[in-house]
């Protein structure tokens, strides 16, 4: 079966085409307008979907080779995101859905990180039932106990600032543009991560706590460059290395935590920080040093995309689970 998949939760419009559990496309539209606002602005988002949706899903169809004909269903972002930017994916698919009279599957965005990894791709194993995800993203910082394709339960998430915030927030307080998590990657890769120290969060169980950091690396810029106004600049690399070693660490000690208290040694992430290189290879590295096996997700199924909507939208339609015409979006939303 054929499935067309649309993400559209936040600054990112995306189409794919499923063949069952093999992505035929996967065509993604980024919005560079935030870049000079430092942030997403979402009304400017909403406005990008509604002129992007049209070209990408054609992309998409073209990619793929195939016709909308064909398609036996079509699953969309329920949410959670950005309301505006929710409402035009949702909208869209139902109004599709209801011209092709075919099935409308609604998909929540975490989940998909989440089951990513069931995407069928050569090289790249599936993880087996029960296993923890670790899920890090623009929005959310959770690690999670996945018992079945439904059934999630989430053992802790952060109290405040998700991960990616962190290095966002992080970036912008070194002047780079938005979003400065892959920059703040790129410039640690020349860097020493011992070189500054920061102090990580105490936050008890699995919970997590991003803003206290944040807070201590403003302060430490600010200071240093009142003593040295090039200071960014001649330790960019350094700065950059520290700040994702202390980030890592903090996600990685509550990994381990999180495998002792559950027993469970099978380990994936999802979301846009798994594609940072330091916390692939800390997974990674972890293999050997905490006997845990690590999924890392192909890069293309890192940051939104809507392939991950599609493997959700696959075992939805397997198990008939449609949503009917009344569905609404949701800027929040369980599992
Ligand atoms: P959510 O999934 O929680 O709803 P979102 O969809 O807006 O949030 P994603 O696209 O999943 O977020 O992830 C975007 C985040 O990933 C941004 O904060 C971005 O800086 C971060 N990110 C992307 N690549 C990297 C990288 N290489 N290193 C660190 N952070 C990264
Ligand atoms: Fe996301």
């Amino acid at each position: 079966n054929y499935i067309l998949a649309i993400e559209s939760s936040c600054d990112d419009t995306s189409a794919a085409i499923m063949a069952d559990n093999k992505v035929l496309s996967n065509i993604v539209a980024r919005q560079e307008i935030h870049e000079e606002y430092g942030g997403v602005v979402p009304e400017l988002a909403s406005r990008a979907h509604q002129q992007n949706i049209v070209p990408v899903v054609d992309i998409a169809l073209k990619k793929a080779g195939i016709t909308k004909d064909q398609l036996s269903a079509i699953a969309f972002t329920q949410g959670p995101g950005l309301m505006g930017s929710l409402l035009v994916g949702g909208s869209f698919a139902k109004s599709l859905s209801l011209a092709l009279d075919i099935p409308l599957v609604a998909v929540n965005h975490m989940h998909a990180h989440i089951l990513c990894h069931f995407i069928d791709e050569e090289g790249y194993d599936k993880p087996e039932f029960p296993f923890l995800a670790m899920t890090i993203s623009g929005g959310h910082t959770q690690i999670v106990k996945v018992n079945s394709f439904f059934d999630l339960e989430i053992l802790g998430e952060t109290t405040d600032d998700a991960v990616g915030e962190a290095f966002d927030k992080s970036a912008k307080v070194l002047g780079f543009p938005y979003p400065g998590g892959p920059l703040i990657d790129k410039y640690a890769k020349e860097g020493n991560p011992k070189a500054f120290q920061f102090t990580k969060p105490k936050v008890d169980g699995l919970n997590f706590s991003f803003s206290g950091l944040k807070t201590q690396i403003l302060y430490f810029i600010q200071k240093n460059v009142a003593i040295n106004p090039n200071f960014i600049e001649e330790n960019k690399a350094d700065i950059c290395a520290s700040i994702q070693h202390t980030i890592i660490q903090i996600l990685i000690d509550k990994l381990r935590l999180a495998v002792k208290e559950t027993g469970i040694q099978q380990i994936v992430i999802g979301g846009g920080v798994s594609a940072n290189s330091g916390i692939r290879q800390a997974l990674k590295d972890g293999e050997k040093k905490y006997k845990w096996k690590a999924f890392i997700p192909k890069f293309e199924y890192t940051t939104d995309n809507a392939a991950m909507i599609g493997i959700v939208g696959y075992y939805r339609f397997k198990e008939s689970l449609f949503a009917d015409s009344s569905v609404v979006s949701k800027a929040r939303i369980e599992f």
